[in-house]
């Protein structure tokens, strides 16, 4: 029988879209002209009401400009900022489909994500324009289709270029919305490699991000509602994690504006900036990924600053160490709660509540509400109470597939209906779960995904390499995993430290800082495959593993 959440089922409306459940006419127990986003760096701000109105007039402006219909994509290529969630919540506003790509992809990784999700426009930034120009071209993308963000205009004049949340197009004389449909239409077509291979579109609907959000503010919101804020205007998060990234857009961007929760966004993670954030702005919480909670751990800056303000640190995205969890106690007294989720889920999937984390330190907590989840061995049957299998899941959050992708769809659900994640997982007697392992491919580099069979493809590409095998290594002092490649090389090329070094360097210039070869490169003979030549990466983590024991 699968476990049903532990929480009581919520009613999650069936007709309301993302836009009206954040920004619709609602009760709200904070004011509408409650600070939300906040530029951590300028104290530039917008307000609930601000956020409202300007993403309709985004909306409209959008939908003047290019024709735009329900379900077009508008693609984001840009760093975080306080104007992105406007756009992006403007082009919900006007029936539109957001897919955020990671501002650090080259040319040819942004170009395949506009390609494969059929965008209709680019939003970037200045600094971003040159690369994201060549992949609009290499995506028959027309330059006109390129909003640019920010104070430089563009000297080609070939860039519709806008400041701030300002319209783009001319908006006014089309101000209906399209009628949405919150179980079929697409909100989010964000890119994630799944169990496997390339990235693929998770098409996540209206109803699957509503629901994501609802649920999460039962177990999250709650809890801090309840506690109030220092100086009497509510919690505040830092935000520190991407936008571009399921993570960071529901627990950062959705969950603040539907809470009243003030943002304080930083444009990347640094620990300098974010702890001058924490003092001046005097911040609550923040979602982080586990590196960033080893930077609360042992950053020596840490010490200089006044963080009385934090109440707790939720860390999500990849495994945390219960080393890392008390490390941070001991030297803060801030706890550290843990929570689990994927992009296939629109984030949360678990999440432990404040009053546990010590009582059930390692645990990702409890399931959310509406969801039921199985525990499957290889037989696939569940296994007896308390043993570890795959983890599968059913409920609101659950996407529906991948984007134009049947094949790789009907590989991630069982004929039951439950979505299998690739995470391997137990539960305790309390409805506690644990994340110990992970069946699937997957590398997490400081939270960021990078996927093996793209470095792979992008190894095998060069002159002196026959085949490639890439899988994940533990850096325990940087509480991450990394990338590492073991090469065959092709005949005549000698394997040297120089060469593994070459190669390492080279791949890091086709592709974005995160999938870097940060574990090395090692020379092989052959690479372990199946007899249908698929490449069984497993043997290849099993022997770096014993390698890491035996130094
Ligand atoms: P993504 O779709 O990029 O969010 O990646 C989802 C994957 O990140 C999951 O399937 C897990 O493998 C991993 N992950 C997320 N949260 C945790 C966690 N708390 N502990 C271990 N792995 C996690």
């Amino acid at each position: 029988m699968p476990y049903p959440s532990t929480f009581p089922p919520l009613d999650i409306p069936e007709a309301v879209d993302l836009w009206t459940l954040l920004l619709g006419d609602r009760h709200r127990d904070f004011p509408v002209t409650k600070e939300i986003l906040t530029c951590g760096e300028t104290g530039r701000s917008y307000t609930w009401a601000d956020l409202r109105s300007a993403s309709i007039e985004f909306g409209k402006g959008l939908k003047a400009l290019w024709e735009w219909k329900k379900g077009d994509v508008l693609a984001f290529y840009t760093p975080n900022s306080i104007d992105t969630p406007i756009l992006t919540l403007g082009a919900l506003w006007a029936g539109g489909t957001v897919s955020p790509a990671n501002p650090l992809y080259t040319v040819d990784e942004l170009a395949f994500q506009l390609r494969d999700s059929g965008a209709k426009g680019l939003v970037t930034q200045p600094a971003h324009l040159a690369t994201a120009l060549a992949a609009a071209q290499k995506a028959n993308l027309p330059p006109d289709r390129i909003l640019l963000l920010g104070p430089n205009r563009d000297p080609s004049g070939r860039i519709r270029h806008f400041t701030s949340i300002r319209s783009p197009g001319s908006a006014g004389h089309d101000d209906a919305r399209p009628p949405i449909h919150p179980r079929t239409d697409l909100a989010f077509l964000v890119y994630s490699s799944g169990t496997t291979g390339l990235p693929k579109g998770v098409c996540l609907t209206h109803r699957n991000m509503v629901s994501n959000v609802l649920q999460a503010s039962y177990v999250e919101g709650s809890q801090w509602r309840s506690r109030g804020g220092p100086d009497g205007q509510g919690d505040k998060q830092l935000g520190v994690l991407p936008f571009f990234h399921i993570y960071g857009l529901t627990c950062g961007v959705l969950m603040s504006v539907y809470e009243g929760w003030q943002l304080v966004v930083l444009e990347r993670f640094d620990m300098e900036r974010a702890l001058r954030a924490i003092e001046r702005y005097r911040i609550t919480f923040a979602y982080v990924p586990p590196p960033v909670v080893l930077a609360f751990s042992k950053h020596p800056a840490v010490d200089g600053y006044d963080l009385t303000s934090l109440k707790v640190l939720h860390s999500g995205a990849a495994p945390l160490t219960r080393e890392l969890t008390e490390a941070v106690w001991n030297r803060l007294r801030v706890p550290v709660k843990q929570g689990f989720g994927l992009s296939e889920t629109s984030a949360v999937v678990c999440c432990q509540v404040v009053d546990e984390w010590a009582k059930f330190m390692g645990s990702v907590g409890k399931l959310m509400p509406n969801m039921e989840a199985k525990i499957v061995g290889e037989d696939g049957r569940e296994v007896a109470d308390g043993e570890e299998g795959e983890l599968w899941l059913k409920g609101p959050n659950v996407f529906p597939g991948y984007f134009k992708n049947p094949e790789r769809t009907k590989e991630a659900f069982s004929p039951d209906g439950f979505f299998k994640t690739g995470d391997v997982f137990r539960r305790d007697k309390y409805g506690n779960f644990y994340c110990v392992d992970r069946l699937k491919e997957l590398i997490k580099y400081n939270g960021y995904p990078v996927p093996p069979a793209e470095l792979e493809g992008v190894l095998i590409s060069h002159r002196e390499v026959a085949d490639a095998c890439v899988i994940g290594v533990e850096d325990a002092a940087k509480a991450t995993e990394v990338p590492r490649a073991y090469v065959v090389l092709r005949d005549g090329v000698k394997a040297s430290e120089t060469k593994a070094q070459e190669l390492a360097d080279w791949v890091a210039t086709q592709v974005a800082p995160h999938k870097k070869l940060r574990g090395g490169i090692r020379f092989v003979d052959q690479v372990p495959k199946s007899p249908s030549g698929k490449v069984l990466r497993r043997i290849m983590r099993e022997r770096a593993k014993e390698e890491q024991r035996r130094s």
